[in-house]
């Protein structure tokens, strides 16, 4: 046996137990997982041996906060919360006042070491089981903790640490928006390197999420209620390897409320500032039609000076549901009149366009299922006006479709709130939506400062 194994032996016995396993191991991999328990072994028995030893160092009690007595020891007692490395245990002192006063008890070594009274897992551990919960179901962020860790939690002991840590991040928000509303702005987040001069992409969306009709009873018809999403994100324009252009988005920011837009409306300005919209050179505003969304922008987007596009689709959907209203949908003249509107409406000519419907409407020649829907038509292109000048926009390098920000706003809520069976409470799913959105928006780990492991190679 060399010289290490030999020193560590002496120290426990379980050691030896490992450095067995370790000696009979035939593959390289039986070796690994030997090392494991044994690091992790010694890591308990290190962290207990310092945490021992600064229990018993001498210390001064301070006074009661409530009748100014000196506190008093009353003797060793147990402490063991669940790490990373298992559960770690050892006595430290803790005070009473001697009068008896209610709330007096203080353990000095758990307040210098963070720990807050009550708390039993450490916070690194509930770091990376919050994270896990970000993207997976609670029992399958059980078992991921546990094959990762070798760490047992129930599904209970995550969901609890959502609702604590959730909590918190909402409150956060909540204080900036309190703040805001006080006249106080939020600090500009910093620009990522070698997108400075990229326009700003700002677009939402409506998606549906299953809830239980009470919270805390699982029988009942499914509630559907809608969650609107935004994202405000950076275009990020680069050539594929065949030499076509293209374009993703990139610092993408996500804001999301369980309601209506005018509660939907103070989240998206909070961000809005946040990513510096009013001093930001080019900001787009990408959205298809209705739903208050264009609302929204009209009341906050466009005094700041933001440019708004219509969906090009949506735009070009409209046409050709009207051309069926009023030509037969199977005929070739349906067809040359759609296509050369839509022609017409992405090559700049869309005053052309809103002319040749205004005309039509005005003849009052057509049947009249064909007329209501003509009119309808007229009214949206025209009211949308500035937001359809699809060759100018084209050529400042704007998207013109809204697929791209509307598939980011669905996937936030779509790829863990809408799995099978899945229904929620409100008060759970506000919880887990801050935390993910904490995490995609770069702002979990601030939560859970100086936790991140450091990368070995
Ligand atoms: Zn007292």
């Amino acid at each position: 046996m060399s010289c290490l194994p030999e020193t560590l032996c002496q120290s426990d016995e379980q050691i030896q137990v490992f450095l067995n396993k370790l000696q009979e191991a035939q593959t390289l991999v039986m070796m690994i997982m030997a090392v494991w328990g044994l690091i992790r072994r010694i890591a308990v028995r290190l962290l207990e041996e310092e945490l021992s030893y600064r229990a018993h160092q001498p210390q001064c009690w301070p006074r009661c906060a409530k009748c100014g007595q000196f506190l008093r020891s009353k003797g060793f007692k147990k402490r063991q919360p669940r790490t990373l490395f298992g559960t770690i245990r050892w006595k430290r002192r803790v005070g009473y006042c001697p009068q008896g006063c209610r709330g007096s008890c203080r353990a000095l070594l758990d307040e210098r070491l963070g720990l807050r009274a009550y708390q039993r897992s450490s916070d690194e551990l509930r770091r990376l089981g919050c994270a896990l919960v970000v993207f997976v179901p609670f029992e399958t962020a059980v078992r991921l903790l546990r094959q990762l860790t070798g760490i047992m939690l129930s599904a209970d002991t995550l969901w609890r640490w959502t609702q604590e840590v959730g909590g918190q991040m909402m409150a956060r928000v909540n204080q900036e928006l309190k703040q805001l509303e006080q006249g106080a702005f939020p600090e500009q987040e910093a620009i990522e390197a070698g997108l400075e001069q990229s326009p700003l992409i700002i677009g939402a969306d409506g998606v549906m999420v299953p809830f239980r009709p009470q919270p805390n009873i699982p029988k009942g018809k499914t509630q559907w209620r809608e969650v609107k999403v935004g994202i405000l994100a950076r275009l990020k324009h680069g050539l594929t390897k065949t030499g076509h252009k293209t374009s993703c988005l990139a610092q993408r920011r996500l804001v999301a409320v369980l309601g209506c837009i005018d509660q939907f409306k103070p989240y998206l300005k909070l961000e809005a500032l946040r990513q510096g919209v009013p001093q930001c050179r080019q900001v787009v505003w990408l959205s298809d039609g209705g739903r208050g969304f264009w609302r929204l922008f009209r009341q906050l987007l466009q005094p700041l000076g933001v440019i708004g596009i219509l969906d090009f689709y949506h735009g070009a959907q409209n046409i050709s549901k009207t051309a069926k209203h009023w030509l037969d949908g199977r005929t070739h003249q349906c067809r040359r009149w759609f296509e050369r509107l839509r022609h017409q409406l992405r090559h700049g000519e869309e005053q052309k366009v809103i002319s040749e419907l205004s005309r039509l409407v005005d003849s009052k020649q057509l049947p009249e299922a064909a007329q209501k829907t003509m009119e309808n038509l007229q009214i949206y292109l025209t009211i949308h006006q500035e937001h359809i000048q699809y060759e100018q926009f084209k050529q400042m390098g704007f998207p013109i479709g809204s697929g791209l920000v509307e598939s980011a706003c669905k996937w936030l809520v779509q790829q863990r709130f809408k799995g099978v069976g899945m229904r929620w409470s409100e008060a759970g799913f506000n919880c887990l939506l801050h935390m993910r959105l904490a995490w995609v928006n770069h702002r979990f780990d601030s939560h859970f400062p100086l936790m991140e492991l450091p990368s070995t190679n």
